[in-house]
C-alpha cells in the first residue's frame, strides 16, 4: 500500500488487514482479549509486541488497529491511538503530557469540555493554563515563553468559525520547545492542515466528520510513532480510554465515503453562507473562505475550504433565533455537526448556556447567533427551507 496514493485511495485501501479467510470487508474483532498458543509465546508477547499481535483490546484491537493505520495515513503522520470519544482523546494527551508545574497556552475559545479540562482538570494538579485570544499573533508571541511545555489550539472555533495563523503558532512554539496540539474538528480531516503547518499532535472526535452519521462516538490521537506509542499509548492502556472495536469497525468503513461527504457537505456550506449574506433578515455570517471573514487571508492560505458549518447572527435576538429554528423544515434542531443531516444550533442557549455571560461577550456567543451544520441533502432545498423561514421573521 502506497504512501504516494491520494487521500481517496488511502481512504478506501490504508491499515486494512486480511484474516486468513482473505474477507473482501474489513473485518470487526468484538474481542477483548487473545489466546497464547504456549506460556513461552503469552511471556514473549508481554515482553514485546509484534506487528499481528495483540494482549488486551484496553491497549489494542486489530479493528481499532486498522482505524488508527488509516486515519493516521490520511492525515499524514506516522501513527494514531483510537479513544473511546474525541473527549477521551483531548483529555488522553493532555493529561499524557504535562505535569505539576508545567505552563500550557491555549486559545480561548474553545469546546466547552476542552475549556474544563484545561481550566478544572490540568489546573488542580499545578498546570499552569494561560488563555488568549487565538487570532492575535501578538498574544501568541507574549504569551509563548521558554517554559511553556504545550500549546492547544482549535484549529478553527466552535461556534463562532475563528481562524488561527497555525504555522505562525507552531513555529513559535517550537522556537521555545513546546509541542503543539491541534484539536481538528471544524477543519475535517479531509481539509485538514495541521500536518503542514507542523502540528505535533492532532486530536480529532471522529464522533463529526468521519462517521458524519450520527452513530456513534469515536477519538483519535495522531502523531509521530515516539509519542503515540510512548507517553499516549502508556497513559490510554492503564486508565481506560480505549475505543470499542464495534466503533472502530463503524467508523473505519464510514471513512470509505469520507471524502465525497465532506466534499459535498463543505460546497453546500459556502453557497449557503453566500446566500446568508446577501438575505437582510441576516446582520452578520461567518464562514472562513468567505472574504467577509475577519481572518480571511489566513484560512484561504492555510485551507482548500471552510469546511461545513456556518455561524450567522439574525436581525434581532433570541427570539427572532427561536422563531426561524422552529420554522425550519429539513434542518433539524440538535448540538451534533458534520452529519449527514442537515443541523442547526442556538449555541447561547444549548451547547454554550453554562458558559459565563462575560466570557460568551468575549468569544462573541450572542443571544442572535445561529450555527447550521450542512450536511447532505439537495443545496437548493437546504436554502429554500432557510429563505421560507427567514421570511417569516
Ligand atoms: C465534539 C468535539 C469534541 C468532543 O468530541 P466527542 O466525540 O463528542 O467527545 C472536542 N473538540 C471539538 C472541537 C469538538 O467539536
Amino acid at each position: 500500500m502506497s504512501d504516494d496514493w491520494d487521500i481517496r485511495t488511502k481512504l478506501v485501501h490504508k491499515g486494512s488487514r486480511r484474516s486468513q479467510y482473505g474477507e473482501v470487508s474489513e473485518a470487526m474483532y468484538l474481542t477483548q482479549g487473545f489466546v497464547y498458543p504456549t506460556a513461552e509465546a503469552a511471556e514473549q508477547r508481554f515482553q514485546s509486541l509484534g506487528e499481528d499481535e495483540f494482549i488486551y483490546a484496553r491497549y489494542g484491537n486489530p479493528t481499532v488497529r486498522m482505524f488508527e493505520d488509516r486515519i493516521a495515513a490520511i492525515l499524514g503522520y506516522e501513527d494514531a491511538f483510537g479513544c473511546a470519544s474525541g473527549m477521551a482523546a483531548v483529555n488522553g494527551a493532555l493529561m499524557a503530557l504535562t505535569k505539576a508545574g508545567d505552563r500550557v497556552v491555549s486559545s480561548r475559545a474553545l469546546f466547552g469540555s476542552c475549556l474544563y479540562v484545561l481550566e478544572n482538570i490540568l489546573a488542580r494538579f499545578g498546570v499552569e493554563i494561560v488563555l488568549v485570544d487565538g487570532t492575535d499573533n501578538a498574544a501568541w508571541d507574549a504569551a509563548i515563553t521558554p517554559d511553556t511545555t504545550l500549546v492547544f489550539l482549535e484549529s478553527m472555533s466552535n461556534p463562532t468559525l475563528e481562524v488561527i495563523d497555525l504555522k505562525h503558532v507552531c513555529d513559535l512554539a517550537h522556537a521555545n520547545g513546546a509541542l503543539v496540539l491541534v484539536d481538528d474538528a471544524m477543519a475535517t480531516p479531509i481539509f485538514s492542515y495541521a500536518k503542514d503547518c507542523g502540528a505535533d499532535l492532532v486530536l480529532l472526535s471522529t464522533t463529526k466528520h468521519v462517521d458524519g452519521q450520527g452513530r456513534v462516538l469515536g477519538g483519535m490521537i495522531v502523531g509521530s510513532r515516539d509519542l503515540i506509542r510512548g507517553p499516549i499509548e502508556t497513559y490510554l492502556k492503564h486508565t481506560g480510554g480505549a475505543m470499542s472495536p464495534f466503533h472502530a469497525w463503524v467508523q473505519l468503513k464510514a471513512l470509505e465515503t469520507l471524502d465525497l461527504r465532506v466534499r459535498s457537505q463543505a460546497a453546500g456550506a459556502l453557497e449557503i453562507a453566500a446566500f446568508l449574506e446577501a438575505h437582510p433578515k441576516v446582520a452578520r455570517v461567518s464562514y472562513p473562505t468567505l472574504p467577509s471573514h475577519p481572518q480571511y487571508e489566513v484560512a484561504k492560505r492555510q485551507a482548500e475550504s471552510g469546511g461545513t458549518v456556518v455561524a450567522f447572527e439574525i436581525a434581532g435576538g433570541k427570539d427572532e433565533c427561536f422563531k426561524f429554528l422552529n420554522a425550519l423544515n429539513v434542518f433539524t434542531i440538535s448540538n451534533n455537526f458534520a452529519d449527514a443531516k442537515s443541523i442547526v444550533t442556538h449555541p447561547a442557549t444549548t451547547t454554550h448556556q453554562r458558559v459565563p455571560q462575560d466570557q460568551k461577550d468575549i468569544l462573541g456567543i450572542t443571544g442572535a447567533l445561529v450555527r447550521l451544520s450542512v450536511g447532505l441533502e439537495s443545496t437548493k432545498d437546504l436554502i429554500l427551507d432557510l429563505k421560507q423561514a427567514l421570511d417569516t421573521l
